[in-house]
């Protein structure tokens, strides 16, 4: 499917192909389109104010910047090199076929994943475990995340959160209740992160079952495993989002209550994305009647 790559190659295949045709230059049968070497072009490709992850020496993943120039991109509908310009009506540069006049419209993409938690026991007794896949497919390969990744044309976002959550862990999952939505406008990305149970837990009606058995590495995971929530490897985590939805997690346990989380997160270009340098702004925690 090509999905559940998260945010490494598939984030240039797919800013390249952005919105009003998926299949672009390269699934454009029947049509002369230029190819472009990405050997040499590589994440200018991007386009007009996008961004990328990409994998930076030192183990880090870095986020970095990569405008493409508009003679570097061409009409996915007639072949024609575009031009930037502020169509009429508009108020800021778009890529626009001098040809055709198609207006290539690039928008923030939506990351879709699953906090799956894990409930065993009842009372003083109760233990609690998070889901963690860790990343087999670089930016971050060998980092923790959730199971997150692009949402595909034609689902919604709570199928997207459980699709990732099948692909990357094997983990059939019932998404329960939004739990927190965060952007990161320097990448043009926002994320939606749904709370979500194994099926076969919540099916079981409360009887104790181990969930070790419901979950495995899918083919861009290098192992799965369900974390106490005192031994979450916050030091290895892949993404400031991760490290948001995975904090604002044990402070609801603390608190007794699920919320709804919020916010922004703001980095400065270049820096790791695992890098504890960035700030949460706008941030929101609005109590549900979700009681723990
Ligand atoms: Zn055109």
């Amino acid at each position: 499917m090509g999905v559940g790559r998260g945010w490494g190659a598939s984030v240039v295949r797919r800013s390249v192909n952005n919105n009003s045709n998926r299949r672009g230059w390269t699934g454009n049968v029947g049509r002369r389109i230029p190819r472009v070497d990405t050997t040499t072009r590589g994440t200018r490709l991007l386009g007009h104010n996008d961004h990328n992850h990409q994998w930076g020496l030192g183990g880090t993943c870095r986020v970095v910047s990569g405008a493409a120039s508009a003679a570097e991109m061409y009409c996915d509908a007639c072949g024609t090199r575009t031009v930037m310009r502020v169509p009429d009506g508009d108020n800021r540069e778009r890529r626009v076929c001098p040809s055709c006049h198609k207006i290539h419209y690039i928008n923030p993409k939506v990351v879709v994943g699953c906090l799956v938690e894990c409930c065993r026991g009842e009372g003083d007794g109760l233990k609690r475990q998070v889901l963690l896949c860790r990343r087999g497919i670089d930016p971050c390969k060998g980092l923790w995340t959730l199971p997150a990744g692009f949402q595909e044309c034609g689902e919604s976002t709570s199928e997207g959160a459980a699709r990732e959550t099948r692909e990357e862990a094997n983990a059939e999952v019932r998404v329960l209740a939004p739990y927190a939505h965060l952007d990161i406008p320097l990448i043009s990305q926002t994320y939606v992160i749904f709370r979500a149970q194994f099926k076969q837990a919540l099916d079981s009606g409360g009887a104790p079952m181990d969930c070790e058995s419901l979950h495995s590495p899918g083919e861009e995971t290098l192992e799965t495993q369900l974390f106490d929530l005192d031994s979450i490897p916050f030091e290895k985590l892949a993404f400031s989002s991760v490290k948001i939805v995975l904090q604002s997690y044990l402070e609801d346990i603390k608190r007794d209550r699920y919320s709804f989380h919020h916010g922004t997160i703001v980095k400065q270009p270049g820096v790791a994305a695992d890098s504890p340098q960035f700030s949460l702004t706008n941030y929101m925690c609005l109590p549900t009647e979700h009681k723990l």
